[in-house]
């Protein structure tokens, strides 16, 4: 076991303070990584405030931070995909049983013994539960460290690994491609991520905002239309039209507005995660047939295909890089959406602490 420098909150109203916390040694299958960049998730404040006391209740102290690009300092003997020196990602997930029929197909995202970065029991019992990305160093087992395309940004590659995910795996489970009309619901960190992607699989992309000072930004990423969602005369140009819409709001709001706007068939994807259960009119459903689901992030190979479609098509996220002494400010700003459009920490800041 070594020690390493993080950033925590011991409780749910503390603020985020410098740490000290145990990584365990790296064993024949692990990869430790230096982590030189970490994406602020909505997530990491909402499990830190511990707002999904119902369904995932924190366990303090609390490391957040699932958006790690680094590059690796050590493997085990038994390593084959990584050396000390190269780049790698790690994401939501550092473990799963890779035995159950969810893993069998690539879907780690569905294990049910899978271990989140943070949070999580400690299979190797190194301390209680897990730590994230908001420190020096992390350990990880090879199976779920990703290859980083080379040719990208790296600040701007790290939220690609919750954020990209958790927008890219939805979009391809659609369908989303030349034709379809896509609304991106929420332009915050995934939100964007959003169009950005539904923008290269050649979709026609509407923005719903609630800010209109985003208007301009939202052109600029890749909406062709932008629609200030608070406003019924904008909303109601578009009833009816909808293929796919994929709502990423981190607050409770009203969703039967955007139900309204599918077409036949059409469907509308929550990853937005509010703590609060969500109203559902059964007539917007049932008068076109519309359907209403879910997305958690995506499984390792397609997390891959994401980053490596990224390499391909030079798309990162927009990020505002701060030193991790800014990240209690980050939040603050987080819970104001005002984020344009993800907060990334740049870990060599922590190095002098
Ligand atoms: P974020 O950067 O804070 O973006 C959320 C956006 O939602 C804001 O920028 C804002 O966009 C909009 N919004 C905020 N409050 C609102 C309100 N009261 N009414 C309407 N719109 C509001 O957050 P994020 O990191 O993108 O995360 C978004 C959500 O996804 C969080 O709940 C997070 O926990 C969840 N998440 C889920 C998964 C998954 O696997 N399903 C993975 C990662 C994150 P505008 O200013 O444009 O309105
Ligand atoms: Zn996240």
């Amino acid at each position: 076991m070594y020690q390493t420098k993080a950033y925590a909150v011991a409780s749910k109203t503390a603020a985020l303070a410098r740490t000290a916390i145990p990584r365990r040694d790296a064993t024949d299958r692990d990869v430790q990584i230096e982590i030189l960049y970490c994406g602020i998730c909505h997530s990491d404040l909402h499990y830190a405030r511990d707002d999904w006391h119902d369904v995932l209740p924190a366990v303090y102290p609390v490391v957040p931070g699932h958006e790690i690009v680094g590059r690796v300092t050590k493997v085990g003997s038994g390593v084959t995909q990584y050396k000390v020196g190269d780049l790698a990602a790690v994401g939501c997930l550092v473990d799963a049983d890779h035995t159950c029929p969810n893993c069998q197909q690539g879907l780690q995202n569905f294990c049910p013994n899978q271990t989140l970065t943070f949070g999580s029991k400690d299979r190797h019992g190194t301390a209680p539960v897990t730590f994230g990305g908001y420190s020096d160093s992390i350990v990880v087992d090879e199976r779920m460290v990703l290859r980083v395309p080379t040719n990208l940004n790296l600040a701007g590659v790290a939220p690609l690994l919750c954020a990209g995910i958790t927008t890219y795996s939805p979009l391809r489970r659609f369908g989303v491609t030349k034709g379809i009309k896509v609304g991106i619901v929420g332009l915050g960190g995934l939100g964007h991520m959003g169009v950005k992607f539904a923008r290269a699989f050649g979709a026609h992309v509407v923005v719903f905002t609630t800010s209109p000072g985003k208007t301009e930004d939202a052109l600029r990423l890749g909406a062709h239309e932008v629609v200030v969602s608070k406003n019924p005369d904008e909303m109601k140009k578009h009833v009816a039209s909808f293929n796919f819409i994929l709502d990423t709001v981190s607050a409770e709001h009203d969703i039967n507005p955007f139900i309204h706007l599918l077409a036949l068939n059409g469907n509308l994807t929550l990853v937005g995660a509010p703590a609060k259960p969500l109203a559902l009119s059964s007539f917007a459903l049932i008068f076109g047939n519309r359907s209403v689901s879910g997305s958690n992030i995506g499984g390792i190979p397609q997390t891959q295909e994401m980053l490596d479609f990224c390499g391909q098509h030079n798309i990162t996220a927009d990020v505002e890089v701060i030193p991790i002494q800014k990240v209690n400010e980050a939040w603050d700003r987080l819970v104001r959406s005002d984020v344009k459009y993800r907060f990334c920490i740049d870990m060599a800041s922590l190095k002098g602490e």
